[in-house]
């Protein structure tokens, strides 16, 4: 018979009987770790394990299930799918059947015998620090938690392609055997020995080997599993005459019954005003494996010409994996309440992939392939519905509980922003749902709608900074006038914000302007109350006098410093809206700014250069002392060292790293000869 060959674990020992070979092998050591844990469990949420072992049996028949669509003759003679839980009082056994579509001798090594997952070492970790139970279902290693009630576990199992079965057991303690068997029917049978504390009669919720205890224990954990989960129920009948009544005299018989015990109505299919938010919260869990409260459900029945139900969840917490690639989007499609596929993708569109869910429609046909789906205008009409549905729960979440919308904000906003991002059609839809912080108030989020409505009437324009973080941002030269003028400015702290500002162009017909652009409509906001300098006047100018037109007087100046600098910047102006810091530099109106140039190329993307315009701050005492050297002609050299770290300084302040480091520090070290061999 069989033998595993290819087996990395360790320690195999056979022992051939009557032509059997049977194996005995070694867990790996995590799994060693995790079921010393189970069977030294000091936990009190034992009964988890039937949850567990029963999702495993619906799994199995959901796999057979779905092959069954395209090749009929394999579930032949066994056609109705059932799952069967017996117990044998006298032995203390448990037993759970399925005709799921079971395991090859090398599944069970590799699914029973192995945790394939990585990250276990962590888990465990994770487990004994928080000692939460629901844990283990969620890290996928449900099988083990078998070992918490049971002393010894034998799984019999059949693939539905195999000729023969296998025969695993173990007592949970480092090794387990392997065999081959005569095995009837495809599907899986697992024994659970119970322990002695797992049969305490003392404490019915603790006995399961009581009957009433794991009919209980389905209702409460698996009562919509779409199989029926079937059990022999005994009680005892008293003595009853011909006529039916109870008699004093004669025997009380047991009658044996066998019961379905799950009400395998799905949730979507009731009426949802008979649903508590409990039992949507529970199915939540166990559907979605995410322990955090959801933070709102929306649950449709659309009757018409297309037909269907659904059940979305917007989750309150985003899975870790949400913003990699592997994501993979949690929309399930169901037939008739027969589960056809996971993670449809064409049901919700990426900005909403952290929608958890599914829908449920008669009209969807069980064997149909994605490739299909892609073009089924039906689903489509579905998708685009769902997709309302979801924006306006969004919406109603903003309006009516603030809070709540800005946690799921800091959790998905990313995804929602990206979906302006990548579909320039997508602005109107989502532009009501972003929050950014601003200037206005540190800390607090604010939506476009009420950035507007605060805003003059001038003001037609809406600005932004974008910056690493708030911090980096509030220290931008650029900002000065703002703060000074009281105009409110939105921060940009996420790499994907300004590139979605540019495909969100404008919102309620207010430009999204970056306060590093060389050209904004600040006149108009500032109305009459035009930049006023008077105190600067002093500090920077040393006793001359101010022109009307500091352009015109200084131009042979600035035509002297872009001379210098020609080669690195495209423009100098003198600044309006520098107050303290001496220079910056800002970008042309067209092109990429600063932040998103620095950004692209962090990604290892080709970005041209945005062109860069350095301003001078007219009233800074640095501009005083370019004036001055300006003037001494005859030390030139003194002038271009002037010019060029003024601009060094700019390029540093945007956080550009400098062309030529070695360049800025000689003329820095010039500079400062100079200023220490004349001043002494
Ligand atoms: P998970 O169910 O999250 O994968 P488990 O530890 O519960 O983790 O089960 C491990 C694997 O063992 C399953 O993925 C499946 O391949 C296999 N398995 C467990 N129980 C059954 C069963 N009743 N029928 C078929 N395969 C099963
Ligand atoms: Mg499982």
């Amino acid at each position: 018979m069989t033998t595993a060959t290819d087996v990395d674990n360790t320690n195999k020992e056979s022992d051939s009987t009557e032509g059997t070979i049977k194996e005995e092998m070694s867990f790996q050591a995590d799994t060693k770790d995790l079921l010393n844990l189970m069977v030294n469990s000091i936990y009190t949420h034992k009964q988890i394990f039937l949850r567990e072992l029963l999702s495993n049996a619906s799994d199995a028949i959901d796999k057979i299930r779905f092959l069954s669509l395209t090749d009929g003759s394999l579930i032949q003679g066994d056609e109705e799918y059932s799952i069967e839980i017996e117990i044998d009082k006298y032995a203390k056994t448990l037993t759970i059947s399925d005709n799921g579509i079971g395991m090859s001798y090398q599944e069970v090594i590799d699914h029973i015998g192995t945790i394939a997952k990585s990250g276990t070492r962590n888990f465990l970790e994770q487990l004994q620090k928080t000692q939460d139970l629901d844990l283990i279902g969620q890290f996928g290693v449900g099988f083990y938690s078998a070992f918490m009630v049971a002393k010894k576990v034998c799984l019999q199992t059949r693939g539905y392609d195999q000729q023969e079965g296998v025969l695993w057991q173990s007592e949970g303690e480092g090794t387990y055997s392997i065999e081959a068997i005569d095995k009837e029917k495809r599907g899986t049978t697992i024994t659970l020995y119970l322990r002695d504390d797992a049969v305490d009669s003392t404490t019915p919720q603790k006995d399961f080997s009581n009957q009433y205890t794991i009919r209980n224990l389905v209702e409460e954990y698996s009562n919509y599993i779409q199989y029926p989960i079937k059990m022999d129920m005994s009680r005892e009948e008293p003595p009853r005459d011909s006529q039916g009544n109870q008699v004093a005299d004669g025997e009380w018989t047991t009658v044996v019954e066998t019961k379905v015990l799950n009400s395998m109505i799905p949730l979507w299919k009731k009426n949802k005003n008979e649903i508590s938010d409990e039992e949507y919260f529970k199915f939540y869990k166990h559907h979605y494996k995410d322990w955090n409260e959801y933070a709102d459900v929306i649950h449709i029945h659309i009757e018409g010409k297309i037909e269907y139900y659904s059940l979305l969840f917007i989750p309150s917490r985003a899975s870790s994996d949400l913003y990699s690639k592997d994501f993979a989007k949690g929309i399930q499609l169901y037939s008739n309440s027969i589960f056809v596929m996971n993670d449809c993708r064409d049901l919700l569109p990426e900005h909403l992939r952290f929608v958890r869910g599914l829908v449920d429609s008669k009209d969807f046909s069980l064997n149909i392939s994605r490739e299909i789906l892609q073009h089924d205008a039906q689903l489509k009409a579905i998708g685009s519905n769902l997709e309302k549905k979801v924006i306006s729960a969004l919406k109603k979440l903003l309006k009516n509980d603030r809070k709540k919308y800005e946690e799921i904000w800091e959790e998905f906003g990313k995804a929602i922003k990206g979906g302006i991002y990548m579909e320039i059609s997508n602005r109107d839809k989502l532009g009501d749902l972003l929050l950014f912080k601003s200037s206005r108030k540190d800390g607090a989020y604010t939506t476009l709608r009420e950035y507007c409505d605060r805003a003059s009437e001038n003001q037609t324009e809406i600005y932004y900074a974008a910056g690493k973080d708030i911090d980096a941002i509030k220290r931008m030269p650029q900002l000065e006038i703002f703060i000074d003028k009281n105009i409110e400015v939105l921060y940009f702290t996420d790499k994907v914000d300004e590139f979605m500002a540019s495909n969100l162009d404008t919102y309620d017909n207010k430009k999204l302007v970056s306060v590093t652009r060389e050209n904004f409509d600040l006149d108009k906001v500032l109305g009459d109350q035009k930049t006023d300098d008077s105190e600067n006047k002093e500090a920077a100018d040393k006793g001359e006098e101010q022109t009307k037109e500091p352009e015109a007087e200084y131009s042979s100046l600035l035509d002297a410093i872009k001379e210098a600098l020609k080669d690195k910047v495209v423009d100098v102006k003198l600044s309006k809206r520098l107050k303290n810091s001496p220079v910056c530099l800002v970008a042309t109106n067209s092109g990429n700014t600063f932040n998103m140039e620095q950004l692209l190329r962090g990604a290892n993307q080709v970005a041209p250069r945005a062109s860069k315009i350095l301003e001078i701050n007219p009233y800074h005492k640095l501009f005083g002392a370019l004036k001055a050297t300006h003037k001494k002609k005859s030390e030139n050299a003194d002038f271009s060292d002037c010019c060029e770290l003024m601009y060094y300084q700019a390029l540093m302040v945007e956080g550009f790293e400098l062309d030529d480091p070695v360049e800025f520090s000689g003329r820095l070290a010039n500079l400062m000869v100079n200023y220490y061999t004349q001043s002494v």
